[in-house]
């Protein structure tokens, strides 16, 4: 990531627990914890003109046109590689060029899986895949590893579009001199030229493009300009009609050249189609030959597939490495990456002329308030809490009419329709189960709008810098804090995202507490009880939730660290991206895309579930004769607690009826909580998703009165057969906290089982979290029923 001889670091400021530290290094800023830092070696900066190793290799590339690349042919076909540095912009530009909307955020580790779509110019139809960032493909983490494989496996694209920040320069464009050397076809696009234009860098694209025989393409991929340059470019180079092509080695020392050529001639000679290559004829065997030298694991897993004296080929480059670090005591990997800096700063002296930083300068004032060592904490807290109180608050006005339009809808076809069993089905099991859970939409879109700020503000990763230290005392890293803070969103990408976490043991941590994430499913479930039982403080209630939800996911990661994960601490370094103003577009897709996914939900999963509901709860039909014990209930109820004969008898049916009896035979569980047959039901039901929870409950109680009322308003009014209320704040409270605790969803669990390699932690997951949401349940109703 920068840290190699010869760069100055400079300290920026420390988190409000000491810990970590941002550093700056080579235009870039990064936090450290200090621990890690301590793995550094650093030199006080006037020792500088005494250090041999400082010299950084003259800027004197090796150039040699070599036009006989293997064409595509005239094919109309193109595959394209997004290849690049975290944060660079790729995703933007794969968006902006395919119409695509993957998540683009500010930050790293956004995406973590290949994502493909196609676009069309010219007639030209580009197969396009948006690769995870990466610094480099030295295959040193499994993102590198994965991008690797995917370019030299059997996936090698036609062109690579390697993006790279140009703000950003002599960082990004060490990727594009390992990119370079393997003979792919490669275009690169100068992204956040914007940006480059602003702070009044001078850069020439021109000269640059020649010294390193590459073509530079300017592009904004926030608005999709250059894009079409970008891609003629690829179809000139696909078609290898590219004037500015040509491949310009890097020249490392004479030492490792004659090492290179060592292991390159042992390639050629022993490969089987008497080249050198492996599956791409593309690729050079001067660049296999470094990368073995380099000890790369997926070149050397590749070498070991397709050369049959494999074994003879890997001595050979381990003889070479160990006669390096003997004769010159530093190891190959080292000089190699030194003399690859070297020629990026050697190009970049040539060609960029720095202006006045003025963007690091504003991101300094802002940190300084953002990550201040005392105010950044309740800062932070401030914000989560607004955030919430926005989103009940807000949402409040949309929701009331979506709700009134419901309510509408629902009575004009119960008087519509002629009655019978479709109007029941229609009324109670669709409008009354969607109608339950539609009326939140405008929350949630509310709840996703902030996150997007909060992402692609850069906020996100200063809330992990400003968390390290807390996350640290748990066993995990401030990275964990990213998927965590995803899993508010939906569990199932923030499972997917700790695959940016190293650590197998902190990654395996932090799977396991995403569930404790309130994530927007259950959001439902807050706003209706929230707003129905504690309307004057539901905004407090719900950040209360939301905390609680962090505090369990703490305790639970210090269990699992103390009996399942002993401590283990991979170094690591996080990035901070520069403050960037969010473009409206980028979050308003953002918010229909949730939005859509939503409404999808309801579409299938929930409407489905709500039908079955419904029709547990109409079968078996009324008929026969009436116990005993019923009849007298009956009575009981209308002379009582003033209820017509017909609503009593709906009552007696739906106790009767299978879900009345599903409910019953569970309801002894929950009975110490306090929950009552249809909370039971809706517990088992939202096991499903968690939205069902509250459809659930609408479908119950759909039949139970004629006006036209929200849902939250019937809880409220809920009365058991003896006229006493169903419900109470204290039981209400303890059962948003079971939702909150219970049992992730099937697709998180199945994302766990996925991500972990194996079902048992998925069992794993399941279990601990009924155990943990029956006994938070039990002692809140407990306990609270003491007061109140
Ligand atoms: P990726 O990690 O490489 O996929 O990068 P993303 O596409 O997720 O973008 C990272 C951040 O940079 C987002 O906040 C984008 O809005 C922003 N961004 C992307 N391209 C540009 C650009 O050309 N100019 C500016 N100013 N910002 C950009
Ligand atoms: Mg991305």
């Amino acid at each position: 990531m920068g840290f190699i001889v010869g760069k100055e670091i400079l300290v920026v400021k420390n988190a409000p627990l000491q810990d970590p530290v941002e550093y700056r290094i080579m235009n870039y800023d990064v936090s450290l914890r200090r621990q890690e830092a301590d793995l550094l070696e650093v030199e006080v900066i006037h020792s500088h003109g005494n250090n041999p190793n400082l010299q950084s290799q003259p800027f004197d590339p090796y150039v040699h046109d070599s036009p006989g690349i293997t064409g595509g042919g005239a094919s109309h076909i193109i595959r394209v590689a997004f290849v690049g540095n975290p944060n660079a912009g790729k995703t933007s530009l794969f968006n902006a060029a395919s119409g695509a909307r993957e998540h683009v955020g500010n930050y790293s580790g956004v995406t973590v899986e290949a994502k493909s779509a196609t676009y069309t110019q010219r007639g030209y139809t580009f197969e396009l895949v948006d690769l995870p960032g990466t610094y480099s493909i030295s295959s040193y983490s499994p993102e590198e590893e994965y991008v690797a494989r995917h370019l030299m496996g059997d996936h090698t694209p036609d062109v690579i579009i390697n993006v790279v920040d140009a703000t950003n320069l002599e960082r990004h464009l060490y990727m594009t001199s390992q990119l370079m050397e393997s003979g792919i076809p490669m275009v690169v696009a100068l992204n956040m030229y914007d940006e480059l234009e602003a702070s009044g860098t001078k850069l020439d694209v021109k000269l640059l493009t020649k010294l390193l025989g590459i073509p530079f393409i300017p592009t904004v991929g926030r608005t999709g300009k250059g894009v079409k340059a970008l891609f003629d470019q690829v179809i000139q180079l696909h078609e290898n009609r590219s004037r500015t092509r040509r491949i310009v080695d890097i020249r490392y020392r004479e030492e490792i050249e004659s090492l290179i050529s060592r292991v390159r001639e042992a390639l050629v000679e022993n490969s089987p189609d008497g080249r050198g290559g492996i599956t791409d004829p593309r690729i050079r065997p001067r660049y296999i030959a470094l990368k073995l030298l380099e000890e790369d694991s997926a070149t050397t897993e590749l070498v070991r597939k397709s050369y049959p004296k494999a074994d003879y080929l890997l001595t050979v480059a381990r003889y070479a490495r160990m006669e390096y670090l003997k004769t010159y005591n530093q190891d190959v990997q080292s000089a190699i990456t030194d003399a690859r800096y070297g020629f990026v700063s050697g190009a970049l002296r040539e060609t960029l002329t720095p202006g006045d930083d003025t963007v690091t300068d504003r991101n300094r004032r802002i940190d300084r308030i953002l990550t201040h060592r005392i105010w950044g904490f309740p800062i932070f807290l401030l914000l989560m809490y607004l955030m919430f109180q926005a989103t009940f608050t807000l949402g409040q006005y949309p929701m009331d009419w979506i709700e009134q339009g419901v309510a509408a809808l629902g009575s004009w076809i119960g008087e519509t329709m002629p009655e019978g069993m479709l109007r029941d089905l229609i009324v109670d099991g669709v409008i009354g189960g969607i109608g339950g859970v539609i009326v939140f939409l405008p929350n949630i879109v509310l709840l996703y709008l902030f996150i997007a700020i909060m992402e692609d503000t850069g906020y996100m990763s200063r809330a992990a810098f400003i968390m390290d230290r807390i996350m640290h005392m748990i066993g995990l890293h401030g990275k964990s804090f990213i998927p965590l803070v995803m899993g508010f969103g939906c569990n199932v990408p923030a499972i997917m995202a700790t695959r940016t976490i190293e650590s197998h043991n902190s990654r395996m941590m932090t799977m396991l507490i995403v569930p404790f994430m309130s994530c927007s499913a259950r959001l439902p479930v807050y706003l209706l009880l929230a707003g129905a039982f504690f309307p004057h403080h539901a905004g407090l209630v719900l950040f209360v939730l939301y905390l609680l939800g962090i505090l369990l996911a703490v305790v639970t990661a210090l269990l699992l660290k103390k009996y399942l994960f002993a401590r283990e601490d991979t170094p690591f370094v996080m990035e901070l991206p520069p403050y960037r103003v969010p473009t409206p577009i980028s979050v308003l897709l953002h918010m229909w895309t949730k939005a859509k996914q939503y409404l999808h939900k309801m579409a299938s999963i929930i409407l489905i579930a709500s039908i079955i509901v419904w029709a547990l709860g109409y079968f078996p039909l009324k008929g026969g004769e009436r116990t005993e014990v019923e009849q007298a209930k009956i009575s009981a109820m209308t002379a009582q607690n003033n209820l017509t004969l017909e609503e009593a008898e709906a009552m007696i049916h739906q106790e009767n009826s299978y879900i009345g009896r599903i409910g019953h035979a569970i309801q002894p569980i929950f009975e110490p909580l306090g929950y009552d047959w249809r909370m039971s039901v809706a517990l088992l039901s939202g096991a499903a998703a968690k939205e069902i929870v509250v459809s659930t409950m609408g479908v119950l109680y759909a039949g139970d009165s004629e006006d036209t009322v929200g849902l939250g308003h019937k809880l409220r009014e809920a009365k058991d057969i003896d006229g006493t209320p169903l419900y109470d704040p204290v039981i209400i409270f303890s059962f948003m906290v079971f939702v909150l605790c219970y049992f992730p969803c099937i697709a998180t669990l199945v994302a766990i089982a996925k991500e972990s390699g194996s079902s048992k932690w998925a069992l794993f997951s399941a279990t601990y979290t009924v155990l943990l949401a029956w006994i938070m349940g039990f002692a809140i109703t407990q306990i609270g029923h003491l007061f109140i």
